[in-house]
């Protein structure tokens, strides 16, 4: 089988890719647009289906050295009413770990640090592949010179300038309705429990307490793309400002230079397939969601564990990446689909009435549907993926 492959876009799922498919053994070079790859963002959380991924792809180990478990918090009322509790260790007997808070800049610093400095090429654009199927290899242009891979990842996120390329009739992604804005808290934090996730009429609020000491906080707004604020905090102040605790507290300990605002797209219309000739899409490029269930990331990195496990033991890239899309393609549209359902039911429900009757229902829920919730998604095991 091939052994050289292009990754394109070293987000969380292009370096996971990459790694997945050093470690059996194929030669990779990661082509990224930004000159510095990402030490920013805000913080994310990791269920056991992704930390199992990290496992199989040999870096979980530094990751969860930077993470920290998830033990206490669950849903509330802006006024603080608890309405469903999540047992971070009843979910560590189930699945050997709780749901794990990580700095983004923390993750990518481990997945960087995975692969040599040389398989990493910045400040460059990818911005087409052309499959030569008579040599059995693609090419990938760039700049003034090209590179040659039997297989290219698309992994350049919900704005895949490949996707349309592979999939011109596929609409793109869309809008969600929902705006974010996050932070990290300027330092030490103790928000009282290690995460919450706050349901108003149309916009939510939550943080994750991390490993070294500091919190981060997202607020979710309904609004129309591309609204911008001179002054996000203040804006937020008037939201969430009356919020219990600790959401002011959060907002009061963050400086304004810190919080990053992005309207939240997703592929709402799901693609028809993954791969097409020796191209596969992987992570947001091909299965961007909203955030609602924090799957978003562990997808893409089963997406990698997958892919490489497929490649290690399939007779050529053509199988292999048939096994990939047909694993990987239903189980990851229907996380999206339950993450756009869980938006709806939290964030997005703004009907007064329709918010009465879901916190009522959250609150009567029997105990251990919180829990039930969780494993239907984080309850996932990778192929083993042998060196
Ligand atoms: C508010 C919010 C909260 C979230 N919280 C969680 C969470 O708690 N848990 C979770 O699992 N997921 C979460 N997610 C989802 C998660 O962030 C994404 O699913 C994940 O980062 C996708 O990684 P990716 O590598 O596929 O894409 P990206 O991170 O978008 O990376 C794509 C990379 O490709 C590069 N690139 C783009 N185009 C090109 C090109 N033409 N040539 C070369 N390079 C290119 C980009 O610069 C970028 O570095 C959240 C998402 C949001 C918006």
């Amino acid at each position: 089988m091939g052994q050289r492959a292009v990754v394109v876009g070293g987000g969380i799922g292009g370096l996971a890719a990459a790694i997945g498919l050093r470690r059996i053994g194929w030669e990779v070079t990661v082509v990224e647009r930004a000159r510095e790859l990402a030490d920013a963002g805000a913080g994310i959380s990791l269920h056991a289906n992704g930390i199992r991924a990290l496992e199989a792809l040999g870096v979980d180990g530094p990751v969860r050295e930077a993470a920290r478990p998830q033990y206490t918090g669950g849903t509330r009322s802006p006024g603080g009413r608890w309405l469903a509790r999540m047992d971070g260790a009843a979910l560590e007997r189930e699945l050997g770990t709780p749901i794990v808070g990580i700095p983004r800049a923390a993750l990518h610093r481990a997945l960087r640090r995975a692969l040599p400095s040389g398989a990493l090429v910045t400040g460059e654009q990818v911005l087409s592949v052309e499959d030569d199927a008579a040599a059995d290899r693609v090419r990938v242009p760039l700049g003034d010179t090209a590179l040659y891979a039997d297989l290219v990842v698309a992994a350049d996120g919900v704005g895949s300038r490949l996707r349309p390329l592979l999939f011109p009739h596929h609409p793109g992604p869309v809008y969600s309705g929902s705006t974010v804005l996050r932070a990290l808290t300027d330092g030490p934090f103790e928000p009282g429990t290690d995460f919450t996730l706050t349901w108003g009429w149309g916009a939510e609020f939550g943080h994750i307490a991390l490993a070294d000491g500091r919190a981060e906080w997202h607020a979710v707004l309904t609004t129309p793309p591309g609204v911008r604020h001179a002054d996000p905090l203040a804006v937020l102040r008037r939201r969430f400002g009356s919020w219990h605790d600790p959401v002011p507290r959060l907002l009061d300990a963050t400086r304004p230079e810190a919080v990053l605002h992005h309207d939240i797209h997703e592929l709402a219309t799901p693609l028809p397939r993954f791969t097409k000739g020796r191209v596969a899409l992987l992570g947001d490029a091909a299965h961007a969601m909203t955030p609602n269930l924090g799957q978003g990331a562990c997808q893409a990195l089963e997406d990698a564990a997958v892919l490489a496990a497929a490649l290690a033991t399939a007779p050529d890239v053509a199988a292999a990446l048939a096994r990939y899309d047909a694993e990987r393609r239903p189980r990851s549209q229907a996380v999206a689909r339950d993450a756009r359902r869980a938006g709806r039911l939290g964030q997005r429900l703004s009907h007064p009435v329709a918010v009465a009757l879901r916190n009522t229902a959250l609150r009567l829920a029997p105990s251990g549907a919180t829990l039930r919730t969780v494993l239907r998604h984080a309850d996932w095991r990778p192929p083993a993926l042998d060196r």
